[in-house]
């Protein structure tokens, strides 16, 4: 990377799944090549080490309180209960019952307990792994299979966020809370979609969702010359800057497959994604 680069933070999100996110997230950082994180947030599917192949060099495994009733002390006053707003704590005749599954880890229920019956224990999220490809730091979380909140392990994985190092966030691909949770607080989000009418169904959901935020945010049409021109044209309606446009190429196309970097199996296109870094970098400074 170059002397003097901008510290920001770029969150890749996508409307939808398989539009070459993960791609233009690895590639972008792979070839900036040092002083570069990247934080794989797609916390469900986490892919991006398959490509980048870093050394792993931590593992952490994160949990969440939930509460845990003391019955010797519980009143069955039933106020636990009435606060939560998730139906995680219930009383049943003479007893009552966590849904550790359900929690939302706000502690209302300990807060409010007037016998101080409710202590936290922990339930696991998932773990997070940060490793290493000479100068570009990867950090990724995994959910726990059955695991229904992502969010509170996106967030875990923010906090790797290094305030002397461009940081690239993967996000999850969708619209709802865990994509938010991963572009929240971003200099600059780079949708990636691909011009067919999924793909500008999707994408205009996702655009709303950045508008919101009031993030700065720029395209990248994936396999550009298939489909129409739609999302072109809502692009210059919503004055969305086309920041990059893939064509399909059978070699791009070969290369994920094999869990090759573009920029590493065809040098062209390094400076292409140097190109897009330079272009996001004007628009978000
Ligand atoms: S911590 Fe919050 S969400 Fe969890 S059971 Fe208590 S009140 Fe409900
Ligand atoms: S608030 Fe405390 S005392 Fe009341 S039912 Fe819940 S755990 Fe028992």
């Amino acid at each position: 990377m170059s002397d003097g680069v901008f510290v920001m933070i770029i969150s890749v999100a996508s409307g939808k799944g398989g539009t070459g996110k993960t791609t233009v997230a690895t590639n972008l950082a792979f070839a900036l090549e040092s002083d570069v994180q990247l934080l794989d947030c797609d916390v469900e599917e986490p892919n991006a080490h398959l490509f980048i192949r870093p050394t792993i060099e931590d593992v952490k495994t994160i949990t969440t309180p939930v509460p845990e009733v003391d019955e010797e002390k519980c009143s069955l006053c039933g106020k636990c209960a009435e606060i939560c707003q998730f139906k995680a704590i219930i009383v049943i005749g003479e007893i009552v019952l966590p849904f550790h599954e359900l929690c939302h880890s706000c502690g209302g229920c300990r807060e409010v307990c007037p016998e101080k019956a409710i202590t936290e224990t922990g339930r696991e999220l998932g773990v997070i792994e940060r490793g290493y490809r000479n100068g570009l730091e990867l950090v990724h979380g995994r959910l726990r299979i059955g695991e229904a909140m992502s969010p509170p392990l996106i967030r875990e994985v923010r906090h790797y966020t290094r305030p002397d190092r461009l940081t690239i966030i993967d996000a999850p691909p969708g619209t709802s809370c865990p994509v938010i949770a991963a572009m929240n607080g971003a200099s600059f989000v780079l949708m990636v979609t691909e011009p067919t009418p999924f793909g500008l169904h999707d994408l205009k959901l996702a655009v709303e969702a950045v508008k919101v935020l009031g993030i700065p945010c720029g395209l990248v049409i994936n396999r550009s010359d298939i489909g129409d021109g739609k999302v072109k044209a809502y692009a210059e309606e919503e004055g969305l800057p086309v920041l990059m446009e893939i064509p399909f190429d059978q070699r791009i196309a070969e290369a994920y497959s094999r869990g090759e970097m573009v920029v590493e199996v065809m040098p062209e296109w390094k400076d292409r994604f140097l190109d897009l870094f330079r272009r996001i970098e004007e628009i978000a400074r």
